[in-house]
């Protein structure tokens, strides 16, 4: 029998009729043993997560008055436990909530408690024993995850269980103080969990059935992908494709473990594998799909003969560096320099930055683009055929949109191609155009 760790997303569980679907796709295989879960989601479209409530709810605290924010939680679960028909303790949990709300509150705590009492009243559900990543989801004093201890604290609290229940999103450092990881990290849970028991599967089961080849508030329709590799999904995610956290798909590649975008209200569709390599056959057109990202700045530097003054990239890299300012991409050309940076990271130190580069690097000319935005065209064996190239500049050309930037590395997984933000929208439905159906 396969061993498939299945990780339910919040808006799988936002009220009880979604738990009854949740627990009939459990039952569906035998395999989906390890069950992962989010804090209970958006209803609709004005509704407000759970995780977000908390937060309400612990601003509200440390002005001294939460009840009205905690009545809005408790309500939520009060709905799902009397909708599922359970007998949960759920007076007591708030009681304890309460109390520690009461008196300096710790931030990750309270914002944890959605997914530690979803995970609880769900393993009452299906009668699956509850792990709390408190016990195995290790944090370091650095406060960031220590993805070594955790997968074999992980292997330990799970693998001698046939099932299990386990909350996403938190785990705690060495004094047992909760940590959580970045909004959205259920899935890095479930991604640990699976890499910790060697599962065969990872499934993510959330409200799409997979992951779109473009942004549908651009595209019209835009297609389901079936097949995509781990470095294209990782890419896509980082460029703003939203399915899955950019950070859930390394502790998974390693051991080359699958994972299978699913819908929790379409359990019939195939969703999207998330795989290494691509199935032999499977997939025709090569361009697996375009993402992007709007706020974008480039700064370029222009000195006469820059290639040949060994170590001017490196001081301008320095320069960086010694702000802390990461970047986007860095491209050099004969007598020029180009810096794309996000410029919601550049704008704090934007004019003492240029005054350091003047100063160290007296370049011949300095200039500073804003607004500018950033659209990967993505598919590993796509970039490697001239042919998707062309039709995607040719696609650019055709829609008179002008390319501010334009960056392929050696490793050709992606296009970056730069263009004025106020023609993002066209750009992405241009490039759109050129993706065929397999
Ligand atoms: N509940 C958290 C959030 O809303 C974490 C998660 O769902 O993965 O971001």
């Amino acid at each position: 029998m396969k061993t498939i760790v299945a990780k339910f997303g919040g808006s799988s569980l936002a009220d009880a009729e979604q738990f009854r679907k949740v627990k009939n796709i459990i039952e569906q295989d035998k395999g989906r043993r390890y069950i992962v879960v989010s804090a209970p989601g958006k209803r609709f479209p004005e509704d407000r997560k759970v995780t977000d409530l908390l937060q309400d709810c612990y601003e509200a605290a440390l002005k001294g008055d939460f009840e009205s924010e905690l009545d809005k939680i408790r309500s939520r679960f009060a709905d799902i436990i009397t909708g599922l028909g359970i007998d949960f303790p759920l007076d007591d949990e708030m009681a304890v909530l309460s109390a520690h709300l009461s008196d300096e509150p710790q931030k990750e705590y309270v914002l944890s408690r959605g997914e530690y009492l979803n995970a609880r009243i769900i393993s009452d559900y299906l009668d699956f024993p509850f792990v709390d990543p408190e016990w195995c989801v290790c944090f370091g004093k650095n406060g960031k995850l220590d993805q070594r201890m955790t997968k074999r604290a992980m292997g330990a609290a799970l693998k001698p269980l046939k099932k299990a229940v386990i909350a996403g999103y938190y785990g705690a450092d060495m004094n047992g103080r909760i940590c959580t990881l970045a909004r959205g990290g259920s899935d890095v849970t479930g991604s640990l969990a699976a890499a910790a028991i060697g599962a065969d599967l990872y499934e993510n089961w959330t409200d799409v059935s997979g992951l779109l080849a473009g942004d549908p508030g651009i595209v019209d329709t835009p297609k389901t992908v079936r097949y995509v590799s781990y470095r294209e999904l990782r890419t896509l995610s980082y460029m703003g494709a939203s399915v899955l956290h950019t950070d859930a798909v390394l502790p998974v590649s390693d051991l080359q473990i699958p994972i299978n975008i699913r819908n929790t209200n379409r359990p019939g569709d195939e969703g999207t594998l998330i795989v290494r390599k691509l199935p032999k056959g499977e997939t025709k057109y090569p361009i697996v799909g375009v993402a992007g990202l709007c706020g974008m700045s480039v700064i370029q530097v222009e000195k006469l003969m820059v290639s040949d003054e060994s170590g001017f990239t490196a001081i301008m890299l320095d320069i960086l560096k010694n702000r802390q300012l990461p970047f986007e991409q860095c491209l050099t050309g004969i007598d020029t320099v180009t810096l794309v940076i996000r410029s919601e990271l550049l704008s704090p130190c934007k004019d003492e930055l240029l005054a350091e580069i003047k100063e160290r690097l007296s370049p011949d000319y300095l200039g500073l683009t804003e607004n500018l935005s950033m659209i990967a065209v993505i598919g590993e064996r796509g970039t490697e055929t001239s042919d998707a190239n062309v039709q995607v500049l040719q696609a650019l050309s055709n829609a008179g949109i002008p390319i501010s930037t334009i960056n392929q590395g050696a490793g050709k997984l992606n296009l970056l191609i730069g263009v004025p933000e106020e023609q993002y929208e066209n750009a992405v439905r241009a490039i759109y155009s050129t993706i065929k159906e397999d």
